[in-house]
C-alpha cells in the first residue's frame, strides 16, 4: 500500500465523488461518532494517535480543500472547527488535542473533500513532520 505521502502526491483535487462521499452515502461502512445535518464525524481507518476522528461536509460545495474556500463556505468552516469541539469533549480529550487540515501535494492531502483531522489521547510534538 502506497505511504500516505506517496498518496498525497499522486491525489489530485476534482469535484468527482471521493471515498468520503461513500461513507455519507453508506455504501462503504465507517464507525460514526457524531453526525448532524451538516456533517459527519468517523474514526480514522489509519488512526495516527489513540483518538483520530475526520469530520467532513456532508455537502462538499466545491470545497475541495481549504486552498478553494469562498466566502460562502464560512460558515460550513466554523461548523467544522465547532463539531471538532464538541467531538473532542465527547472523546475525553480533556487535556488537549491537535486539529489538522492538510491541503494539497505539500499539505500531504490524499482525500479532496474538505476534513478536519482531530487528534488527542497522547503527546503531540512540533513541529509537525
Ligand atoms: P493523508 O492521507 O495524508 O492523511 P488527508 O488529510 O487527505 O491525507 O487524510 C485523509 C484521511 O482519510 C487519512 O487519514 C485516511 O486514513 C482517512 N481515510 C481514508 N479512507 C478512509 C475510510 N474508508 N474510513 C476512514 N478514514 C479513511
Amino acid at each position: 500500500m502506497a505511504s500516505e505521502k506517496e498518496a498525497a502526491l499522486t491525489a489530485a483535487p476534482s469535484d468527482s465523488p471521493t471515498i468520503f462521499d461513500k461513507i455519507i452515502n453508506k455504501e462503504i461502512p465507517a464507525t460514526v461518532v457524531y453526525e448532524d445535518d451538516k456533517v459527519l464525524a468517523f474514526r480514522d481507518i489509519a488512526p495516527q494517535a489513540p483518538t483520530h476522528i475526520v469530520i467532513i461536509p456532508k455537502n462538499k460545495d466545491g470545497l475541495t480543500g481549504l486552498s478553494k474556500a469562498e466566502e460562502r463556505h464560512t460558515e460550513i468552516l466554523g461548523h467544522l472547527l465547532y463539531t471538532a469541539k464538541l467531538v473532542a469533549k465527547q472523546e475525553g480529550l480533556e487535556d488537549g488535542f491537535r486539529i489538522v487540515i492538510n491541503d494539497g501535494p505539500q499539505g500531504c492531502q490524499s482525500v479532496y473533500h474538505i476534513h478536519v483531522h482531530l487528534l488527542g489521547g497522547r503527546q503531540m510534538n512540533w513541529p509537525p513532520g
